[in-house]
């Protein structure tokens, strides 16, 4: 299980300190899968590389980030270097950049599993890799050719294989879908949900895409410039959103049963991370915008099994006062 509580991630930059990610609490339970949506630039691979440990020199991250009991937050990299990969792992959205091309995938696989457990023999280790591979829909065969040698979504599935061979109890994926077309796109998240059926993983599955989303949480988390505006199950964020974003959002996605005409988007644009408005980061874009929402940040409020941070859910049950995050 996957706790964070109160994460918050600055960067350092010329400009300022950038707030990517702001007070952010949620949980993953073992075997769930959460999606995590929202506008480019609004924190998303930014909170993954929380997780993994693996942000910018700039980067400063506060807060408490737990898997299965372990508090990542005050690990050192030799920590971290052990279960990333083996407890935890992330897969990568661009293959064409992430996989070196001048390795032979063997090669790949024996330098993950020897870096975790240098006992384990070199044939054993290919093995291993073999195995994977054969459960990504690649013939084990093709252990012995470049990854230049593939083409975009077989390099896609190997960087998945690669991120799977020891069987991590948590995965991150970001955005692996995004460089392919449609076609292989839908390949690959059947093959995610078979997988992490057959392996029983966690996931953290990052996309501004719904539409993949849909098909693979459980619960859904939105976020909106550094915030999780809302978080809960996939059906509440479908059939009962709350937060006027996730509305908005909902209401952007081209959809067959409706009109392009109804289709609407959101006016204005995201804020600068740098300067983020007093108050709601909404605000300036909301049609349900208060007097107190350009004033006062809105806390989390829990509603319906929902948790929104907007103030029309003020007479809700108000979460800063309980346990943040501790709810989905
Ligand atoms: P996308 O959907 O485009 O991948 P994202 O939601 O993953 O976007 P992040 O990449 O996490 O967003 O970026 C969040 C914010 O942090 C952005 O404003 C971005 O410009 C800023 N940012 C990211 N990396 C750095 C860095 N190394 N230094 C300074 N600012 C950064
Ligand atoms: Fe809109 Fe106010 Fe809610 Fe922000 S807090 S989303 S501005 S209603
Ligand atoms: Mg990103």
């Amino acid at each position: 299980m996957l706790e964070v509580k109160n994460l918050k991630v600055y960067y350092k930059s010329e400009d300022g300190i950038i707030k990517a990610v702001d007070d952010v609490s949620f949980n993953v339970k073992d075997g769930e899968t959460l999606g995590l949506v929202g506008e480019s630039g609004c924190g998303k691979s930014t909170l993954g590389q929380a997780i993994m440990k693996i942000l910018p020199l700039n980067a400063q991250l506060y807060g408490e980030i737990k898997l299965n009991g372990q508090n990542i937050t005050t690990m050192n990299e030799k920590q971290m270097r052990e279960i990333r990969g083996r407890d935890i792992t992330m897969i990568f959205q661009d293959p064409m950049t992430s996989l070196n091309p001048i390795m032979k995938v063997k090669d790949l696989f024996v330098e993950i599993v020897k870096a975790h457990f240098p006992d384990i023999s070199e044939q054993k280790a290919i093995e291993m890799g073999g195995s994977v591979l054969k459960d990504v829909g690649i013939d084990p065969s093709r252990m012995n050719q470049y990854t230049f040698q593939f083409s975009g979504g077989m390099r896609q599935r190997v960087m998945i294989a690669l991120g799977l061979v020891l069987k991590p109890s948590f995965v991150i994926s970001d955005e692996p879908t995004t460089s392919l077309d449609v076609i292989v796109q839908a390949q690959i998240i059947e093959l995610m949900n078979k997988l992490r059926d057959e392996y029983q993983m966690s996931m953290l599955l990052i996309t501004h895409d719904l539409g993949v989303v849909a098909q693979l949480a459980d619960k859904i988390g939105v976020m909106y410039a550094g915030h999780l505006v809302e978080i809960s199950s996939k059906e509440n964020i479908y059939y009962n959103p709350k937060h006027p974003y996730t509305k908005a959002l909902l209401e952007s996605i081209p959809n067959t049963d409706i009109n392009d005409k109804d289709l609407k988007y959101i006016p204005g644009s995201p804020p600068d991370l740098g300067k983020p408005p007093k108050g709601c980061r909404f605000a300036p874009r909301c049609e349900y915008a208060m007097d107190i929402c350009h004033e006062q940040e809105p806390n989390s409020f829990l509603i319906e099994g929902s948790e929104v941070k907007c103030w029309l859910y003020e007479n809700s049950q108000d979460l800063k006062h309980v346990n943040v995050g501790g709810t989905n």
